[in-house]
């Protein structure tokens, strides 16, 4: 194998030539303290930059293998290796010619503790993927500038961010406990009959709806539960912890405007993810399953059976197959439900800032005006109690406009100048003190037999000109599918670009692998690509090794392959 000094050489020997010239040094180098990869090298300096990789042997990475044994443990060192690395490739970074040159990079993690393809963990090694923009004046390589960056400027970069006694300690195992606490505590919610628990002493606002870091000063409220809802808990390093549990059922949010009730609920959607030290949501938990509900009018519905709300619409269409390019904000927000619900949602997330009133509530009155047979909605506040007790799926739901839930609600919680208040007696006087007058619509079963969706490989085309597959993502906003734009934009619960172009990814494998002679479902499909990344790493998401994947829950995949306006399924009976 080549070594460090090869790699000068030729750097040097290249210098002054064209571009291209930098073709020359793909391959693997030998570096005192590890192997340097070099697995593509952009075409030119404009262009998207070289990947490489840098693996160190463990005996020099120098990890205890009890950091890194549990699958908990090691995501966390992932994560916090990702965040050294990444931190010290910005530092390191120096813009010194045309284009991209100079540039060392990799992905900076946002507030979740999440699994990063960007480092990788293996007994024997422990690896960095990231990319440089080789260095050119003009369109000619800089050799000896980037034999500056590269030879000389990687080791202390690794050994400062790879190697385990070189790391802040502290901090380190700081990562590892919290994300470890975490993980515990939202394995212990079905245990304690709970759908999320928040505990005292968190901080749940955040700077700004671009800045995801704790809100703070004087003003900020940590949270604390009532009495009533008090939950002790036990957790593996930090011992016990009280808070608020929120239990199964059908829970309501209620209070002023401007009280806290979204803030909350906001961070019970991120509950599903683990948190970093000094985010204020460490141990915030939500059931991992839960899926955030809104209204998404113009979203396209592909063979969804919406009967449980929606039914004999006026222009005829079958709502057990339902198929829109263009869904209104009730046959969104009811596709929503049932497309959660058919991948495995034990707890829906809803806040009326974002729903569609009329599938939310409908009430007295407006039953009277409007007779049962001209009115093709049957409101959620009808079917959430059969959710609850037939399907075991529980709801949490920001109100404040209406309080025909009370009767249908198992616990309700004010929110007080950001402080929880347990109002479940008082909300329940007050049902019956002031009874609706609504009449309960339809209280009749789910359909039946819920219609089974399997989706069809040749309805996904990921070609694009010339490419055969092309797959990118749009920041938060969309996969780029081919030449399709999915649309996602709204799944609240997508925290990083890593995860938008993993899922980007996990279409395609689904497509080739699981929709094709499988005889899958919808859910299958998901859930057969989560067992593939689960067993076999990120990795099984590329056929090289690539750092730019995020793991991402089976619900985001089924989101997305539901908002791709090509896609197609065939229905078939559930069993
Ligand atoms: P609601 O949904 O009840 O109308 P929000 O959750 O949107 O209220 O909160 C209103 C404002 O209060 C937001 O700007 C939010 O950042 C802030 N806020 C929420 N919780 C707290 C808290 N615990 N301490 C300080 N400010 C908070
Ligand atoms: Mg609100």
């Amino acid at each position: 194998m080549l070594d460090r000094t090869d790699l000068q050489r030729i750097l040097h020997a290249i210098d002054g030539h064209g571009y291209p010239a930098y073709r020359d040094i793909r391959g693997s180098y030998r570096f005192a303290d590890f192997t340097l990869f070099v697995d593509h090298v952009q075409g030119d300096p404009f262009a998207a930059p070289s990947r490489l990789r840098v693996r160190v042997p463990m005996p020099t990475a120098g990890f205890p293998r009890e950091m890194w044994a549990s699958r908990i443990r090691c995501t966390a060192l992932r994560d916090f290796l990702a965040r050294a690395f990444a931190r010290a490739c910005r530092a390191a970074s120096d813009r010194l010619g045309s284009g991209k040159s100079g540039l060392l990079a990799m992905d900076v993690p946002g507030q979740e503790i999440l699994e990063r393809s960007s480092i990788a963990i293996e007994p024997d090694w422990v690896e960095a993927r990231f990319v440089a923009g080789l260095p050119a004046r003009g369109r000619r390589v800089l050799g000896r500038e980037a034999a500056a960056m590269l030879c000389d400027g990687l080791p202390p970069l690794v050994a400062e961010t790879l190697c385990h006694r070189r790391l802040d300690a502290g901090r380190l195992h700081a990562h590892l406990r919290t994300a470890e606490d975490a993980d515990a505590l939202r394995r212990q919610l079905p245990e304690a009959g709970l759908a999320a628990f928040v505990a005292d002493g968190a901080i749940l606002p955040r700077r700004s709806g671009v800045d995801d870091r704790p809100l703070q000063g004087p003003g900020v409220v940590p949270f604390r539960g009532p009495d009533s809802l008090r939950v002790e808990l036990a957790l593996p390093n930090a011992g016990r912890v009280a808070g608020m549990g929120i239990p199964r059922g059908i829970t309501l949010i209620v209070g002023g405007g401007y009280h806290g009730k979204s803030t909350l609920l906001a961070a019970l959607e991120r509950g599903v993810y683990d948190h970093v030290p000094g985010d204020g949501r460490e141990r915030v938990v939500t059931d991992p399953t839960a899926v955030k509900i809104r209204a998404e009018d113009g979203r396209r519905i592909e063979g969804v059976d919406i009967r449980p709300f929606i039914r004999n619409l006026p222009d005829n269409s079958d709502t057990r197959f339902f198929r829109t390019e263009n869904a209104s904000g009730s046959t969104s927000q009811a596709a929503n439900i049932l497309e959660a619900l058919e991948v495995g949602a034990r707890v829906l997330l809803l806040d009326e800032d974002t729903c569609a009133t009329n599938l939310m509530i409908r009430d007295a009155r407006m039953q009277e005006l409007v007779e049962k047979a001209g009115e093709p909605i049957t409101p959620l506040v009808d079917r959430v109690r059969q959710l609850a007790e037939r399907d075991g799926v529980s709801g949490i739901l920001v109100l404040g406009g209406s309080g025909d839930y009370f009767d249908v609600a198992d616990t309700v919680i004010r929110m007080h100048a950001y402080r929880p208040q347990d109002v479940t007696a008082r909300a329940k006087a007050v049902a019956e003190q002031h009874p609706t007058g609504r009449r309960v619509e339809d209280a009749g079963e789910w359909p039946a037999a819920r219609t089974r969706r399997y989706p069809l490989a040749d309805s996904l085309d990921p070609r694009k000109g010339r490419r055969d597959v092309s797959i990118r993502a749009r920041a938060l906003r969309a996969v780029l599918y081919g030449t399709e734009e999915i649309d996602v934009s709204f799944l609240a619960q997508l925290v990083d670009e890593g995860q938008v172009r993993a899922i980007g990814k996990a279409i395609e494998l689904a497509r080739r692998r699981f929709m094709t002679g499988a005889g899958l479902d919808m859910a299958g499909v998901v859930h057969a690509v989560a067992a593939e990344t689960a067993e076999k790493g990120l990795d099984a998401l590329d056929d090289r090794p690539i750092g730019d994947y995020v793991a991402f829950r089976p619900h985001e995949l089924a989101a997305a392959l539901n908002r791709l306006r090509t896609l197609r399924v065939k229905e078939g009976d559930g069993p």
